[in-house]
């Protein structure tokens, strides 16, 4: 009796390690190809919105290059810092690309903000936007984007682009870092793609009508197969002066990213606790699976 219980017990020891192994490898055989993090890409929105409003010429708009600069190192990217005018304005964008071929695709977002709240209705209105989803939230799509883009993908280089958020005043245009940019290309990527308030926690993606129509069915498409159609509405509804419309101007399909219905855009309410992790993670993932499927 004792050694058919021993018999036993190693069986049933055995089984249980067959079903863990086979838990194991169906876990690793299923699941998703991304690794992009939604909490990472929180913290770098976190540690932007720490530094303060981005706005031109201030101490908080050298410390942000200064950190996506760094991250970008860490992640392995090679990043040059185009410095330029546009109609007699400073321009510094951040250009990261992690291989020697001319880019196919760009992925941009802009890392200024505003110098005024002036959507606001009291007396936040007379204060730079805090930029915690318009900004932050972009920024912090690429930075996770650069850390987990499988090697050997497509090349693309990732586009921070200055100077888009001012427009209106002290005589400054809206978009002059992406229109510098796209007047200096040398080289017609396939597409360039721009995320612009991405990080609501009440997420509401529609269809840009200025957009490339297929660049945005793939893309909507995408975020749909990964069972985030809630965030990625296929419905257009605002046409937007944004990043975008410089490459489109240029004959480059182009499409926005943008949730333009955020109650608290330019406004001194555009804080930190307005973002989550869940709606960075649904963009990220969309736009890392739809890059990986370009190879
Ligand atoms: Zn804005």
């Amino acid at each position: 009796m004792a050694t058919r219980s021993i018999r036993l017990s190693i069986l049933v020891s055995l089984g249980i390690i067959l079903i863990a192994l086979s838990g194991w490898l169906v876990y690793h055989a299923f699941r998703p190809a991304t690794s992009f993090n939604g909490q990472r890409a929180l913290q770098d929105v976190a540690a932007q919105f720490a530094f303060g409003p981005r706005t031109p010429g201030s101490t908080a708009h050298a410390e942000v290059i200064a950190y996506i600069q760094k991250e970008l190192v860490n992640a392995g990217w090679t990043v040059e810092i185009q410095s330029t005018e546009w109609l007699g304005f400073s321009v510094q964008n951040i250009i990261a690309s992690c291989s020697s071929s001319a880019p196919r695709i760009i992925v941009g977002a802009h890392y200024d903000s505003r110098l005024l709240a002036d959507q606001d209705t009291g007396l936040g209105r007379n204060q730079p936007v805090p930029g915690a989803n318009d900004g932050a939230s972009g920024v912090s799509i690429l930075l996770e984007l650069a850390r987990t883009l499988p090697a050997g993908s497509v090349p693309i280089s990732l586009v921070f682009f200055d100077a888009e958020d001012n427009g209106g005043l002290d005589n400054r245009q809206w978009i002059m870092g992406s229109q510098a940019f796209v007047k200096s290309l040398t080289v017609k990527p396939e597409a360039a793609v721009i995320v612009d308030m991405v990080g609501d926690a009440s997420l509401n993606i529609y269809e840009e009508r200025n957009s490339d129509p297929k660049l945005t069915a793939e893309i909507w498409a995408q975020a749909a197969a990964l069972g985030f159609a809630k965030y990625f509405i296929a419905t257009p509804k605002y046409d937007m002066i944004d990043d975008h419309s410089p490459f489109l101007q240029a004959g480059i399909p182009a499409v926005d990213i943008i949730d333009f219905d955020y109650p608290y855009w330019h406004t001194s309410a555009d804080t930190l606790d307005k973002v989550s992790a869940q709606s960075l993670q649904a963009v990220g993932e969309t736009l890392l699976a739809w890059l990986v499927s370009k190879k």
